[in-house]
């Protein structure tokens, strides 16, 4: 199989890709792995993004869900049409991707240190990879706790890769908005978690993604508890077209978050959150 160079991919049309394996996580989300046709991408890390055309739609940027070999996996949740095409797609159809793109989790910062992986709803979906990259490697890591906020009990994704999560050694704590009949777990909203996670926030790395408000919410609170705001990472999503840090869609202060992020630490995240995007 041929791998492209890095460099020659921003340039290039989408690449050709079809859906292996489609798994239906909530009734408006998708799990798609894809695989590619012919030439495959440069290899993405987790947090990295894809643009994943749907052929006479458009195509809009996803996060990698999941890492194989020449395979890798999007969560997509339906919101307009373009997620709405690539959420029911069956398996064997075919997309066009470009990538990777942006600047993913930087795992080496929480080597020796308790890990916190912060998600609310399906800010999950960037640091599945994350999670499975630590859980592979674990005496190079402390204590690693998953905390995870939901609107309701099913719209929580991935459970029985949470169950692995758990039996691995992981604090999987959940907690949902709005509890339903059947719901044993938390109620409100995820920084409520955080008392019962065991881990030390003087040495530990934090890595969240989810609503904004829920970032900007867990870092103060981290933050408060002593956590180190440059341990702190966090992914923004903007409005992104080009994917390349050409069109300036997705321009935040100094950034192009397409290229300088989506992942950021809190020092730089802190001071351009209150800046609307256009
Ligand atoms: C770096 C990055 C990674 C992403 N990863 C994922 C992912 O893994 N899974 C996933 O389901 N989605 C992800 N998104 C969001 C996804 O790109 C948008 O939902 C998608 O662009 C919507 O396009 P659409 O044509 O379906 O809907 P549109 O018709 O474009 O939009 C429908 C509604 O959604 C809102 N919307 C559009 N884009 C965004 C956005 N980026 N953030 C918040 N609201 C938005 C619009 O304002 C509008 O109200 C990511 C976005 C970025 C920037």
């Amino acid at each position: 199989m041929t791998v492209l160079a890095p460099e020659a991919v921003p340039a290039r049309p989408p690449v050709p890709y079809r859906v292996a394996e489609r798994t239906r996580e909530t009734p408006d989300t998708s799990t798609i792995v894809l695989e590619p046709l012919r030439a495959a991408l440069p290899p993405f890390s987790p947090g990295q993004f894809a643009m994943v055309y749907a052929f006479g739609v458009g195509d809009i940027p996803l996060s990698v869900s999941r890492i194989e070999e020449t395979r890798f996996a999007h969560t997509v949740r339906t919101v307009g049409a373009v997620s709405g095409r690539i959420h029911r797609l069956e398996t064997g159809a075919t997309v066009g991707v470009r990538g990777p793109f942006g600047v993913g989790w930087d795992l080496s910062a929480a080597v020796g240190r308790d890990l916190l992986v912060v998600a609310g709803g399906l800010g999950l979906a960037p640091l599945r990879p994350l999670i499975t990259a630590a859980l592979a490697d674990p005496r190079l890591y402390g204590r690693l706790n998953v905390l995870i906020g939901a609107r309701s009990p099913g719209d929580l994704c991935y459970g029985a890769e949470r169950e692995r999560w758990r039996a691995a050694g992981a604090g999987v704590l959940t907690t949902v908005d709005r509890p339903d009949d059947t719901w044993r777990g938390d109620v409100g909203v995820v920084t409520g978690l955080l008392n019962r996670a065991a881990f030390d926030p003087g040495q530990a790395a934090a890595f969240l993604c989810g609503p904004e408000v829920m970032m900007r919410a867990t870092a103060r609170e981290l933050v408060r508890r002593g956590a180190a705001p440059e341990r702190i990472q966090l992914s923004l999503e903007r409005t992104m077209h080009c994917g390349t840090g050409h069109c300036g869609h997705c321009q935040l202060g100094p950034l192009l978050l397409c290229r300088d992020g989506p992942v950021i630490d809190w020092t730089a995240a802190e001071p351009l959150l209150n800046v609307r995007e256009l």
